[in-house]
């Protein structure tokens, strides 16, 4: 590698996962380096939550392997984890707890000291505009608070890598527009993978898209290159090889 080409900073080679016979994902491969915002993209069921778990460490593999800063993450979990802040689909959210305890709990989990523990939780109370909210249950906040809540606890120690589960899955416009600029700002700063089936998704974020379909990779580029002699949607629809409904403004067919 020549001295200074950028650290890859996620890395997926040859993941394959069955459940028993059906396989979830097959063969799929990527490279990531440092400072790249990367929108996973794909239909539902393609496979994405499947490959972030693995490379968060949450599910094992059935072949293949992954690591997060040069770190495997299975024989080097904890110190990939350390590197790592991942934001699950729905959650990871205790509903009884409130923002200020969960953010103790994981902080606590993950091995900080007092003093960073309480510099950090404000740290990210702040970041993430949740102070209003921090003594509320979680069970009672908005999706767009609970959603500012898991992106504090991926952000608690402070992680070089991002992998962030359709963050913006059930939000509202504002709450969209909110989210999507966080994502900006910490793309200054970090590398990102998020995942996404919504196309504006990857124009607002992304400089490279990865587009998985029943469980292989079937496109990696930028989504200019996607885009190329079409629409991102053409492209979506191309790619996964759907029945092209176009529907009109007022919601009829054509
Ligand atoms: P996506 O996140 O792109 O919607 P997933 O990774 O959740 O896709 O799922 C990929 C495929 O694997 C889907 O067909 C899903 O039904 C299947 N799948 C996911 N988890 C399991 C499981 N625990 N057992 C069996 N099939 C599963």
């Amino acid at each position: 590698m020549p001295e200074n080409a950028p650290r890859t900073m996620i890395e997926a080679n040859g993941l394959c996962k069955y459940y028993g016979p059906f396989v979830a994902i097959k063969d799929v491969s990527f490279s990531i380096p440092q400072g790249q915002v990367v929108a996973f993209l794909g239909p539902n069921g393609a496979g994405k939550t499947t490959t972030m778990k693995i490379l968060s460490g949450f599910l094992s593999p059935s072949e293949g392997h992954g690591s997060i800063a040069g770190l495997d993450i299975r024989t080097d979990r904890l110190e990939a984890a350390r590197k790592l802040g991942y934001l699950p689909e729905n959650g990871p959210l205790y509903d009884s707890m409130t923002p200020i305890e969960l953010l103790k709990f994981f902080g606590e989990a993950r091995g900080l000291n007092k003093y960073d523990l309480k510099t950090r939780v404000e740290a990210v109370v702040e970041q993430c505009a949740i102070g209003s909210v921090r003594e509320k249950p979680i069970g009672k906040l908005s999706k767009g608070y609970r959603q500012r809540v898991g992106l504090a606890q991926a952000l608690l120690h402070d992680p070089e890598v991002l992998i962030m589960d359709e963050p913006t899955a059930g939000l509202d416009p504002n709450q969209i527009r909110d989210f999507r600029s966080n994502i900006r700002e910490l793309g200054k700063s970090k590398t990102i993978l998020l995942s996404t089936h919504i196309l504006q998704e990857v124009e607002a974020v992304a400089e490279r898209v990865i587009f998985i379909h029943e469980g292989r990779l079937v496109f990696d580029g930028s989504p200019e290159e996607m885009r190329k002699g079409g629409t991102l949607e053409e492209k979506f629809y191309d790619l996964t090889g759907s029945v092209r409904t176009v529907r009109t403004e007022a919601g009829g067919q054509v």
